[in-house]
């Protein structure tokens, strides 16, 4: 998501050194918006955020000059001008005052809002909501049928009295839907509409009738990201002719060089409420601005990770191997095994290593990432009695050999995974004996280690007496 232009503020950036003269602000702020125009953004968005970047700049030249470093404050201002840019402040779903909140879902054809109806229905059932989907897309061939699937997917229900491919009434259906709705007390409505191929009169015509069928809640306007700054132009289109509450950004996960994030906000005046990131179900998320302007300045997004993490590990394990750890217990490939199964429930490695930070230039390396090896290291481990997943010692050959037939992998490969679990359980346990040499992130500070300790373990002195004089404390 955004790696070239996450590529381009990094390189940038490292352009920044000691003290920033007023002209080199200036040939910054230039450089940014190139920076801009060549991922896509609306040439307008893009001399806009130049402008108020150098306004910035000036407003704040006192603090830049006496700042020990001037870059981190540059940095702190462009963070701020991406997330105006952005939109500001995360848009959540607003709720009805009296349940059904009805929720309209437009767009044009492709933009993966059927696709998106189905998401946003299982986000909202996670959170313990009952929403229905409403199939009032008739138009587009299968759509009807698609939603169908979708719902039966995720464990929605959808009401569909229409087969759709041009045949039925989308007012008379999202009507029926709002009423199914209140009868069979679901407290949210998803209702999906057809789109066009481009913004039309006729396109208008039947969402404004709709909509002034069901009067919804939300109105969202679902926009492929792909498409850059053309997905401003037609959501401006549509918000001029129509209207609509917020943007709904999809196809993130593809080449979008951020020209529609970026452009949408400020051509629309509307926020972005939720980005689609790929095809899978869960592959959607709330849009937090703050988060994207940190992934696109090459810092990750460690707020979103951290989230997946909670919600992927149930607290009762978490809790569970804390505990452990906290006794002194093994770590187990038992434990191993949950861990795996919580990264599996967390999506694909190659997404979350994107979230990192300094991730903006890996993206050949990510891509590459063997997501498989996950896959066989579970093999293994499943292979294995309880006996030998809690108690590893007990692997000897005849019982690896054995694994090895059971998994479909080969003894070398056991042989490795054990070696590998040994050194990780080595590293576990000199962790909690505070012999680890650095702060682990996340398990807090180490005790301190006894001065006495660490002479104790030095092995050799420096070969340079000046180094060899401090060692020695002379
Ligand atoms: P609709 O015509 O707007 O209802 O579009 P669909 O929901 O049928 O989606 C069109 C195509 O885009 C389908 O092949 C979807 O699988 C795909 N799609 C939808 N959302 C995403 C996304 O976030 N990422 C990717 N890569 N593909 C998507």
């Amino acid at each position: 998501m955004f790696e070239a232009l996450g590529q381009r503020f990094t390189s940038i950036f490292s352009g920044l050194r000691g003290k920033v003269s007023q002209a080199r602000l200036d040939q910054f702020s230039e450089e940014i918006k190139t920076a801009l125009i060549e991922s896509d953004v609306a040439l307008e968005v893009a001399n806009r955020f130049s402008a108020q970047l150098a306004e910035k700049f000036n407003q704040n030249s006192d603090e830049i000059n006496i700042s020990i470093n001037p870059a981190q404050k540059i940095y702190e201002l462009v963070n701020s001008q991406l997330v105006q840019t952005l939109g500001g402040a995360t848009r959540r779903l607003k709720y009805a005052k009296n349940p059904p909140t009805v929720i309209l879902l437009t767009g044009l054809q492709g933009a993966g809002k059927t696709t998106l109806a189905g998401k946003l229905a299982k986000y909202l059932k996670n959170d313990g909501n009952t929403p229905l989907l409403v199939a009032a897309d008739l138009q587009r061939p299968n759509a009807v049928n698609q939603l169908k699937v979708v719902g039966e997917s995720a464990g929605i229900a959808v009401f569909a009295p229409e087969v759709g491919n041009g045949a039925g009434d989308p007012v008379a259906v999202a009507k029926a839907g709002i009423k199914y709705a209140v009868d069979k007390v679901h407290n949210f409505v998803i209702v999906d509409t057809a789109g066009r191929t481009g913004i039309d009169d006729l396109l208008m015509k039947q969402i404004i009738d709709v909509r002034d069928a069901i009067t919804p809640d939300e109105i969202f306007f679902v926009v492929d990201a792909m498409t850059g700054q053309d997905a401003a132009k037609t959501a401006k289109a549509f918000s001029d002719g129509v209207g609509f509450d917020a943007v709904v950004l999809t196809k993130l996960d593809g080449d979008a060089r951020g020209g529609a994030a970026l452009s949408i906000v400020e051509m629309t005046g509307k926020p972005i409420i939720f980005a689609s990131t790929g095809e899978k179900i869960s592959d959607f998320t709330l849009f937090h601005p703050d988060r994207m302007a940190s992934r696109i300045l090459g810092k990750g997004d460690i707020a979103s990770l951290a989230e997946q993490a909670k919600s992927a590990i149930p607290e009762q394990a978490a809790q569970k191997l804390e505990e452990k750890f906290a006794k002194g217990e093994d770590f187990t490939f038992e434990d191993f095994l949950s861990q795996l199964e919580a990264m599996k429930n967390m999506g694909s490695m190659s997404k979350l290593m994107g979230l990192l930070p300094g991730t903006a230039g890996m993206k050949k390396q990510i891509e590459n990432f063997d997501e498989s090896e996950l896959v066989r290291t579970r093999a293994i481990i499943e292979s294995m009695t309880p006996l030998e997943r809690n108690n590893p010692k007990v692997l000897n050959g005849s019982r690896r050999a054995r694994i090895a037939r059971g998994s479909g992998r080969a003894v070398s490969e056991i042989n490795a995974l054990v070696d590998r679990f040994g050194q990780a359980q080595k590293m576990m346990k000199q962790m909690r004996g505070g012999s680890m040499p650095m702060p682990m992130a996340g398990l807090g500070s180490p005790p301190k280690i006894a001065q006495s300790n660490v002479k104790s373990k030095k092995k050799s002195r420096s070969g340079n007496p000046a180094k060899r004089a401090i060692e020695e404390g002379n």
